[in-house]
């Protein structure tokens, strides 16, 4: 039997075990079996990171230029894709996503780094024009420290995308990845040493949600909080942050709409359409996991999408595959129970993806699966299922398509498939999302491109320019200088 490896935290740049000693196992996603242990830490590990950080926002983090902030990010995207090869098989093998997902997800990591490595000198704020004989700054500053909870379906995306704008806004972070995937944020972080960061301004602390996830979201010497996780979560971080009364930014699920008009271009739309809902197992915030077709063509584009789904394959990630196996056990069972449910109310499942021949017995493998005129009211409707299961609607009209896109407690992203330039402008003004593509599809979206939802999707933004933004907070100097 080979020996586990064995993960520590980061904090004030050493790595250590947690301080009760105590260990969490890491599953790989594609057979179940336990191949490393990550540290079980709790509210003292959090103290100390937290510790740390306010150390390297006092000291040299504080004090470093923004335009050596932005070397040092820079520098970081750099080691990162150096590193891509490694980087990538680890994220497959802990999240179970295929090696080429994998490998775009440690591309867009170092793209964060290096976006906001290139705008860290370009945040300033502003002067306001006020009484004679004065001058008003307002200065656009980092809140302090800052907490970062992110899920496990993206981990070195998220850290990247949380991380990196905290970073450059001259924040010192401290940061509790998921549980059930820890490993490249670990990693990364320890590049960033390499990369010139002081120690103590990035620490990463693994454990339990209910343990060291809310030891930091109820932490009194935090100043702000980015949480990305379920809606659920999203509401108990908010309320133990309160206490504090520490600001939080939300990226929550979703339930995302693409509306497929009769004077589509199918051709272009329907890879795009199974590519929303299949990457990452379905297990995307922003997945496609809703279309809506306009009744004229809906019989057609239902036969097409059933050929496109029956050949696509399940299996390890590490096979490269169209599918990878879902992150958990829980999780497996989670979406199994939820497409039962569906089936037993009487939905049909119309298509259903191959399992590859020599998946191992023990992975957690759910073949996605495509659902027939699904009733909007239905749970599989509303709910997000967060596995690789699209939910087909007919709509007739404009109206309706607007009104089933918008009729979900969620609003994170849309998509509008329509070759009608009015039609795109004018239904994707009507959808509640933060994000609405048309003729297209980002599940996510670019880098460069403002990211958050609208309803129980959450609330703020990360991403682009507006990502940074997001972790300041301006103070304003008013000088009666005569
Ligand atoms: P989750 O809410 O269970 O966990 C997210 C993180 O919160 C993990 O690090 C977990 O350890 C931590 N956590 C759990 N309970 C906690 C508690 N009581 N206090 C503090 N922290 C706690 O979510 P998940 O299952 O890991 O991720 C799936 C969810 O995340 C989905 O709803 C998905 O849509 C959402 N998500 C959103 C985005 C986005 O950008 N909007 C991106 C990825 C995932």
């Amino acid at each position: 039997m080979t020996a586990l490896a064995t993960h520590h935290n980061l904090i004030a740049g050493e790595s250590c075990a947690a301080l009760s000693g105590r260990t969490l196992d890491v599953l790989d996603p594609a057979d179940g079996q336990v191949f490393a242990t990550l540290p079980r830490s709790d509210a003292r590990d959090i103290a100390a990171a937290v510790a740390a950080a306010r150390a390297a926002f006092r000291g040299p983090w504080g004090r470093a230029t923004a335009t050596e902030r932005g070397r040092v990010l820079s520098r970081l995207s750099a080691l990162i894709l150096q590193q891509q090869d490694e980087l990538s098989a680890l994220e497959c093998r802990d999240t179970g996503k295929p090696i080429q997902q994998a490998r775009a997800d440690i591309a867009a990591c170092a793209r964060y780094f290096e976006y906001y490595g290139g705008a860290a000198d370009k945040l300033h704020g502003e002067t306001i024009p006020y009484a004679q004989g004065s001058t008003v700054l307002a200065l656009r500053v980092p809140f302090g420290v800052t907490g970062h909870i992110i899920p496990w379906n993206y981990p070195a995306q998220i850290f990247g995308r949380s991380a990196g704008g905290a970073l450059a806004a001259g924040n010192a972070c401290v940061v509790k990845p998921a549980e059930d995937a820890c490993l490249t944020p670990l990693r990364i972080a320890a590049l960033a040493l390499q990369a010139g960061l002081p120690a103590g301004a990035l620490n990463i602390v693994c454990g339990l949600g209910v343990e060291a996830g809310a030891a930091l979201a109820g932490h009194p010497g935090i100043n702000h909080l980015s949480f990305t996780g379920s809606p659920q979560t999203g509401t108990a971080v908010t309320q133990a942050a309160a206490v504090n009364h520490v600001p939080v930014t939300l990226e929550l699920g979703g339930k995302s709409p693409q509306i497929l008009f009769a004077d589509a271009d199918l051709v272009q739309a329907l890879p795009v359409l199974v590519n929303a809902i299949v990457q990452n197992a379905g297990q995307t915030c922003a997945a496609g996991s809703r279309v809506l077709i306009e009744k004229r063509i809906y019989a057609d584009v239902m036969a097409a999408l059933t050929q496109r789904f029956e050949a696509l394959i399940t299996g390890p990630g590490s096979q490269g595959l169209d599918c990878g196996p879902l992150i958990s056990r829980k999780q497996l069972d989670r979406v199994s129970a939820m497409v039962d449910a569906a089936r037993a109310d009487g939905i049909r499942s119309v298509a259903r993806a191959q399992l590859v021949k020599n998946a191992p017995a023990g992975g957690f493998y759910f073949p996605p699966q495509l659902l027939d005129e699904v009733p909007p009211e239905h749970t599989i409707a509303q709910s997000e299922v967060f596995g690789p299961v699209l939910a087909a609607f007919a709509f007739d009209g404009e109206d309706q398509a607007v009104d089933l896109a918008n009729g979900t407690p969620f609003g994170l992203t849309a998509a509008v498939w329509t070759r009608d330039g009015a039609r795109q402008l004018r239904v994707a003004q009507q959808i509640d999302a933060g994000q609405v593509f048309i003729n297209n599809y980002g599940a996510g979206g670019g880098i460069e491109l403002p990211f958050g939802g609208m309803k129980h999707s959450g609330h703020g933004r990360e991403k682009a320019f507006e990502g940074l933004r997001s972790f300041t907070t301006i103070k304003t100097i008013a000088i009666q200088h005569g």
